[in-house]
């Protein structure tokens, strides 16, 4: 049997080995490494994948997060609703900008953002909602949508996990995950569902004019070349990237498709066991596993992990700890957020197992035996 990793991308280049390598030396011998065709190409292709009338794309997904919340041009000390079970990224931008980054509980069941908490924390200085489509399911958009309008909010989705998740209104529409928002932003970091060989990232948005304006700040504030109207940042995809990016991208629905798969299997052989509950999977949105993160309710997620990780099989704890006890963000913080009993909870229960576009059969048996063993 061969190693069991967290993601394998190794075995997924040697599959697509002989596109990415033409492609790559193309870009090598034209010299075009910054701006050009390769980034139109893909900038194209993603906007048509995504039906969303722009995609910007930038040098990673934090940056797109921070370019996000720069276009919208809010006031020091204005408030920004967040998750606190997320990654770090999706409230620093917030705190960085100098916007106060306001955490809100999560679900249970999907471990997206409650809708009942983003409206118990509605401020007359809250200005924006983050919804982290976590581990690759979709939040509660129409929602977070209806919260928006009601209190004239912007709405930036975190789809750093997510890209290529489908949602699905109340009366069966369906949309692409990060467009639904005004604006939304990913993250293409080599183990993302879309990811590059590098450093990567994208804004998208519906808005003709939020676009302009994050097209220039993502480029030095720049209106026309050395004409500077605002202060901007220098963040770019590079040729190589949107190269490797645009041969990802036709392979994408594929990618959903197998990890769906061995989601599917993990479910199947764990679901019976008491102590182990597995992802629940929300009625208005497609999962594209960007993670299989189980909850593990006997008090001993630790020892499983440590366990695994003996018997070679690696697994990833996200996330250890609420956001509002990350020391940066203490000084962020009101008195009030110190227990959000969900996040709380998680943050003690919650293991992600190996999930990749390379799982077998072989590999998920040996991992859910394993598993079985030690919870038994
Ligand atoms: C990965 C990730 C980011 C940041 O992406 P980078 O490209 O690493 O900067 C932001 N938010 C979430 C939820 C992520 O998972």
């Amino acid at each position: 049997m061969k190693k069991i990793q967290m993601v394998d991308l190794a075995t997924q280049y040697q599959k697509i080995k002989k596109e990415i390598d033409e492609a790559v030396i193309s870009v090598m011998e034209s010299t075009q490494f910054i701006g050009g065709e390769r980034i139109k190409s893909f900038k194209e292709h993603l906007e048509n994948y995504l039906q969303v009338k722009h995609v910007i794309p930038c040098a990673n997904g934090t940056d797109a997060l921070q370019i996000a919340f720069m276009a919208l041009e809010l006031e020091p000390g204005d408030e920004v609703i967040v998750p606190a079970f997320t990654y770090v990224a999706t409230a620093e931008v917030i705190a960085l900008l100098r916007l106060k980054p306001v955490m809100v509980d999560v679900q249970m069941d999907d471990f997206n953002m409650s809708t009942h908490q983003i409206k118990n924390a509605i401020t007359s200085k809250t200005k924006a909602i983050v919804p982290v489509h976590l581990f690759g399911q979709v939040a509660d958009m129409e929602t977070i949508m209806d919260i928006a309008v009601q209190h004239q909010l912007y709405v930036v989705e975190d789809n750093a996990q997510a890209i290529g998740a489908d949602y699905f209104y109340m009366d069966g529409r369906k949309q692409k995950a990060g467009t639904i928002g005004h604006i939304g932003c990913t993250s293409f970091f080599p183990s993302k569902n879309l990811g590059c060989y590098g450093d990567g990232g994208a804004i998208f948005t519906q808005d003709d004019e939020i676009s302009q304006k994050i097209t220039m700040i993502a480029n030095h504030g720049q209106s026309k070349q050395y004409y500077h109207d605002v202060v901007g940042v220098n963040s770019r995809l590079d040729a190589m990237q949107a190269a490797i990016l645009d041969i990802k991208l036709r392979h994408l629905d594929e990618y959903a498709t197998a990890r769906r798969q061995a989601a599917d299997y993990y479910d199947q052989n764990l679901s019976a066991h008491p102590n182990i509950v597995i992802p629940y999977r929300n009625k208005h949105s497609t999962h594209v596993f960007h993670q299989y993160t189980l909850r593990i309710t006997n008090g001993k997620r630790d020892a499983l992990k440590e366990y695994l990780t003996l018997k070679g099989i690696p697994c990833g704890i996200y996330y250890p700890l609420p956001l509002y006890e990350q020391k940066a963000f203490i000084p962020f913080l009101d008195k009030s957020v110190n227990n959000l009993p969900v996040t709380e909870q998680l943050c003690k229960e919650v293991i992600s197992l190996p999930m990749h576009t390379e799982l077998n059969p072989e590999l998920q048996n040996y991992i859910v035996q394993e598993i079985l063993h030690f919870m038994s």
